[in-house]
């Protein structure tokens, strides 16, 4: 139970890495408030969170509108008095070569993956500061490292998003506020779903450990981080991806 009474929000935990992470904050004690834009999605984890003894709040919301960010804060607020942990996981693809990528893409992409991220770190940011302490994590990915063919938007939104880690460790971290990125490999949840198969297999024969991830071995490591385990780790970049970049 080491996440036990502290709330936390995810987003993007209708499915893939953000379930799974739900699920397990709800194992560790935690109170998890669910984010996502599908409302189906964000009912079926709420009630898998209670299943597994957790008190859970679900919110619709889309990470782009600002408005609807800062009534979910508001509301958890009310609700249950202060926000301990934010895991800044929504996030989509749209790829395309850099001379194939429309505007559209793009922009869809940045407006999710950055713009969303820092929509939700700047409404958690002024609570965690005067509570005097609270976890931001952030979902970057080994292509914000590393680039990959095909994802200029993605590579540029998850490196971005290592520079906010960076950026706001630095200036949180003095008010007690820990902020740290995880870059996952590829992990086996429905994002990955437009890649060819014969790609998947090429992915897979890359890591060492000759497999792709999964969601739960994410959700594992946010937990620490989250935890008061992780108490001295600030401004990390935690890559998690089975040694594929090795
Ligand atoms: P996924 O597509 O399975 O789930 C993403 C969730 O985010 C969905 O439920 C979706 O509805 C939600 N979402 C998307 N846009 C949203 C918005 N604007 N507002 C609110 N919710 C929104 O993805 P996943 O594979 O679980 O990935 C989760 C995070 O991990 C993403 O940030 C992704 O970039 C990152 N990541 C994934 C992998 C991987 O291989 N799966 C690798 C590296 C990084």
């Amino acid at each position: 139970m080491r996440l036990k009474n502290k709330v936390c929000i995810i987003t993007g935990a209708a499915q893939g890495i953000g379930l799974a992470t739900a699920l397990k904050f709800a194992q560790e004690g935690a109170t998890v408030v669910v984010c996502d834009r599908r409302a189906e999605g964000v009912d079926a984890a709420v009630a898998a969170c209670e299943a597994a003894g957790a008190s859970a709040m679900g919110r619709v919301l889309d990470v782009t509108d600002r408005v609807s960010v800062d009534l979910m804060t508001a509301a958890v607020l009310e609700q249950y008095g202060r926000i301990d942990v934010l895991v800044n996981n929504a996030g989509i693809t749209k790829d395309a070569r850099l001379q194939k990528m429309s505007l559209e893409q793009f922009d869809a992409v940045i407006d999710v993956n950055l713009r969303g991220v820092f929509h939700c770190a700047q409404a958690v940011a002024d609570t965690m500061v005067a509570q005097g302490g609270g976890v931001i994590l952030n979902a970057s990915s080994v292509v914000g490292i590393y680039g990959n063919f095909g994802q200029t938007n993605y590579a540029a939104s998850k490196f971005g998003v290592i520079g906010f880690t960076k950026t706001w460790s630095r200036e949180l971290g003095p008010k007690g506020v820990r902020v740290n990125a995880v870059a996952p490999g590829f992990i086996e949840t429905p994002i990955l779903g437009t890649i060819p198969d014969k790609v998947m297999d090429e992915m897979r024969a890359h890591v060492p450990l000759k497999r792709l991830g999964k969601p739960e071995e994410i959700a594992n490591v946010y937990a620490f981080l989250a935890s008061d385990e992780a108490s001295y780790v600030n401004g990390a970049v935690l890559e998690v991806s089975g040694g594929m970049t090795v």
